[in-house]
């Protein structure tokens, strides 16, 4: 089984990554995909009038804050258009796509976080109303019935979060780590897919792109050699092989056949 993750970002057209999908189902393979769409949302939320939120944690990490506003938004744009959109062009690739929320089914499930800590000019403080939440679990079973009946999972995020007085809510989460949080659960390889062709030892280097890492050392220089969004996806491919995932591969989308190139070590191969 591959999990592909293909990315929200701006520069990455997911036509190739689909074609290639396809190409993979028709060989007998199981692909599950999953996406992102940070880019979407904030684009929507504009369209609406609503400014989109990003906060520094302590530790330097940016993240969107998700207040209840920007909810709605998400639901609306990630498992409404963006993947139905997918769902759509895969069905026209031939390929019987299901899409799925990580609220479906208790796909993605895990305890929902409303305080989170940020830094707002150099000052430390707690920030109340956040939704979002750290997966703890996947339904595995219920991406293994669908594969094995011939479907072909889209998987977006919320996830749907446990509240400590009980009862869901359906919350943000990375979707590079529930991507990863998937490859984990099904012992797959993660492809994700992005606008690098990889890790590069110099962020603005095309040329300097580790090929591998398998070794803690060789770990430690692609953990340093990542700043900024890339940072989060090197956490991610951490907790994908920590999870039970094979290998972790990322890769540019905008190749031929970038699935393919990718499991062939065109890209940076963690594992
Ligand atoms: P996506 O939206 O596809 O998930 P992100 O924008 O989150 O992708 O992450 C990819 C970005 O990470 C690249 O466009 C690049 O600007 C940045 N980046 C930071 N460090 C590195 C690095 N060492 N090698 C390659 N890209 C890097």
């Amino acid at each position: 089984t591959v999990v592909v993750k293909i990315g929200g970002a701006r520069a990455v057209d997911p036509a190739g990554a689909l074609a290639d999908v396809a190409s993979l189902v028709e060989e007998g393979r199981e692909v599950v995909l999953t996406h992102g769409g940070s880019t979407a949302v904030d684009e929507t939320l504009e369209e609406l009038g609503q400014e989109p939120t990003y906060v520094e944690t302590p530790g330097g990490v940016v993240g969107r804050f998700t207040d209840e506003e920007t909810m709605d938004v998400f639901k609306m744009v990630m498992p409404g258009k963006l993947n139905t959109d997918l769902v759509e062009s895969l069905q026209n690739e031939g390929v019987d796509a299901v899409g799925l929320s990580g609220a479906d089914g208790k796909l993605l499930e895990g305890k929902r976080k409303s305080a989170v800590r940020v830094k707002e000019d150099g000052k430390k403080k707690i920030k109340r109303g956040d939704h979002s939440g750290k997966i703890e679990s996947v339904n595995s079973d219920l991406l293994e019935t669908l594969l094995a009946d011939g479907y072909t999972p889209v998987v977006s995020v919320p996830m749907l979060g446990r509240e400590k007085s009980g009862g869901y809510t359906a919350v943000n989460a990375d979707a590079d780590r529930a991507a990863a949080a998937i490859a984990g659960a099904l012992g797959a390889d993660l492809v994700v897919l992005t606008d690098v062709s990889g890790i590069y030892e110099d962020p603005d280097d095309e040329a300097t792109r580790i090929d591998s890492a398998s070794t803690p050392e060789e770990f430690a220089a692609v953990e340093a050699a990542a700043e900024g969004f890339m940072t989060k996806k090197v956490m991610a491919a951490r907790e994908a092989l920590e999870g039970g995932a094979t290998s972790v591969i990322v890769a540019s989308a905008n190749a031929d056949e970038p699935i393919t190139a990718a499991l062939a070590g065109e890209g940076t191969t963690l594992e």
